[in-house]
């Protein structure tokens, strides 16, 4: 099959350019044919990149790429991915926001496949196409959210907006209970800590206050999104950079950002 040359010669190019492969896939939840893997934790990804997580939603065969990462780490993200699920089935990207380590692949993945959608607030929709794409790639989303449809499951998109992104949106799968959350909850820890869950919430949160003090920019919609999403049910929130929340940890991260103070430049 087209696909199956097509991944060939992109793996046989990894090895060629990379040497190895280092991210692995980890499933965080599976009922049936509804699937989210994590592929994370690059230990040969070099010290001046900072370390993203990428999700894979899987429904009913078809698969939806959360922040699918820098161009850098498309050779990894694309091995680690391959192992798991055909990326020929990959309908489409979901971007957060419109940073590099978000979404500068998106040219790589669309030389793979040149149908894939890409999901993104309307404000970055003519930005975007900088990376890759073409108009009709674009799928943009309304500030209030939309829902994005997978294969009969329905995914929301979930209003973020300065956070830190001006235009920002999270990813809620309702069956699954998962909030995946972009920017918000990331934390930045040493290498040595490499833990792909939260274990104690007073010792994890350390690595996340001095990004979110200077990455998220308003207070005002800080509030709003802890009043958004408190009303979902969240067994585990899905930051794009350090360990998932679960359980009541979520909760917890909700109490503990929206006391903090954000947004402006300690002297
Ligand atoms: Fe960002």
């Amino acid at each position: 099959r087209r696909g199956d040359s097509i991944v060939a010669r992109q793996l046989a190019a990894i090895r060629l350019f990379r040497g190895e492969c280092m991210k692995t896939t980890q499933t965080i939840f599976e009922d049936g044919g509804h699937k989210w893997t994590a592929i994370v934790r690059d230990p040969a990804k070099p010290e001046f990149l900072i370390d993203t997580n990428e999700y894979l939603v899987q429904h009913g065969g078809q698969g939806l790429l959360l922040d699918p990462g820098g161009s850098e780490i498309f050779p990894a993200v694309f091995s680690a991915l391959s192992s798991e699920f055909d990326p020929s089935k990959i309908a489409g990207i979901f971007a957060s926001h419109q940073d590099p380590d978000i979404v500068s692949s998106l040219a790589l993945w669309l030389e793979f496949n040149p149908q894939m959608k890409c999901h993104v607030s309307w404000l970055w929709g003519s930005f975007i196409p900088h990376f890759g794409g073409k108009g009709d790639t674009f799928v943009p989303l309304p500030d209030e959210g939309a829902v994005i449809p997978l294969a009969g499951l329905q995914l929301q998109a979930v209003p973020a907006h300065y956070l830190h992104s001006s235009g920002n949106l999270h990813l809620y799968d309702r069956q699954a209970r998962i909030l995946f959350s972009g920017d918000v909850g990331a934390a930045l820890f040493p290498a040595e800590k490499q833990g792909l869950f939260v274990e104690d919430f007073s010792s994890h949160i350390r690595f996340a206050e001095g990004f979110h003090r200077r990455w998220m920019g308003s207070n005002e919609a800080k509030r709003q999104w802890c009043e958004r999403v408190s009303h979902l049910e969240i067994d585990m929130l899905c930051p794009q950079h350090g360990a998932i929340y679960q359980g009541a940890d979520v909760q917890r991260f909700i109490n503990w950002f929206d006391e903090l103070h954000v947004g402006v430049l300690r002297s």
